[in-house]
């Protein structure tokens, strides 16, 4: 099979497979080998891998992670493109294609089966051109279910990737940005224009790369409390945190929550967006001892 990522072959591709790309499917194919090298490379396969990818779409990344991983296992939602990919990658032999929603898929049930994952199993890589009518679920799907991969290579949004590593006190730092660092260490990597993709999306991309962190990025005694702290801390972006978190913690009245602010070492007239990662766990420890005094 020639190199996928032409113009001219991906359209041959869909018109005698009599394809449309889906744009509720958030179909844009990927037309520029060097960027498809660029990402592969990002994810700095060897030999023994296990790669995971999500999207494969006509398998131009599925097809250059085959060559250098030991295993690919593809999760494409579309079952009008399983047979243009068997097509494609059929001098892979190495490729499965599971036909499924990536939102719903157990990936270390898909990549060790029934075998134990605390037995010391070898983390995966996850790679992908993420459809990005669910770029954020995906991420926190992943982030969020503790699997056992080692690393995400994912082109997604110009604007999602520069809230994933923003750094407090800007616009582009919110709650997506402290989740993905809770669980993860981000690296921005490089801009993608939107001229590389058929058909052409409104919007920039860029590839971003997520190493799991061996365990979070702080401590803190409740991670549910934790989280609902982020998020009633951003809810009302131009709210002091005293009044941001009196819409959450609707229990509690103004002097409890300036108490416990003021034990985080917190000055109750800042906004939540100001607050670092360090910062949103000491509010927390202060409100799971107030809630859970001794
Ligand atoms: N990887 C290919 C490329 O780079 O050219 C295609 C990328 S395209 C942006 C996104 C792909 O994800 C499409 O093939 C689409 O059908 C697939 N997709 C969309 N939603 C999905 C889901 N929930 N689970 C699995 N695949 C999905």
């Amino acid at each position: 099979m020639p190199d996928l990522a032409t113009p001219s072959l991906v359209k041959g591709l869909m018109a005698r497979h009599h394809l449309h790309c889906r744009k509720s499917l958030g179909q844009n194919f990927l037309v520029d080998g060097n960027i498809v090298n660029k990402i592969v490379g990002s994810a700095g396969l060897a030999g023994d891998d296990t790669v995971v990818e999500i999207g494969p779409g006509l398998g131009v990344l599925t097809m250059a992670a085959a060559e250098a991983a030991e295993k690919v296992i593809a999760v494409e939602i579309d079952r009008n493109l399983v047979p243009v990919l068997g097509e494609t990658l059929s001098g892979n032999g190495n490729v499965e294609i599971v036909n499924r929603d990536a939102l719903e898929v157990d990936f270390d049930r898909l990549v060790y089966g029934d075998r134990n994952v605390s037995g010391g199993q070898k983390p995966y890589v996850i790679l992908a051109n993420l459809p990005y009518y669910i770029t954020t679920p995906l991420i926190m799907h992943i982030l969020n279910g503790g699997f056992n991969y080692r690393l995400m290579v994912i082109m997604i949004q110009q604007e999602v990737a520069r809230r994933l590593g923003a750094p407090p006190g800007g616009k582009d730092y919110g709650s997506l940005t402290v989740a993905v660092g809770y669980h993860a260490r981000v690296e921005y990597l490089f801009r993608v224009p939107r001229t590389v993709f058929i058909p052409r999306p409104e919007v920039d991309s860029a590839i971003v790369r997520l190493s799991k962190r061996d365990k979070p990025a702080v401590d803190v005694p409740d991670e549910d409390l934790f989280f609902r702290v982020v998020r009633g801390s951003f809810g009302q972006r131009r709210k002091t945190i005293l009044n941001a978190l009196g819409s959450t913690f609707k229990s509690l009245n103004r002097e409890e929550l300036t108490d416990i602010l003021n034990a985080a070492g917190i000055n109750p007239v800042r906004r939540g967006e100001t607050l670092s990662l360090d910062e949103f766990a000491e509010v927390t420890k202060q409100f799971y001892n107030y809630f859970s005094p001794g």
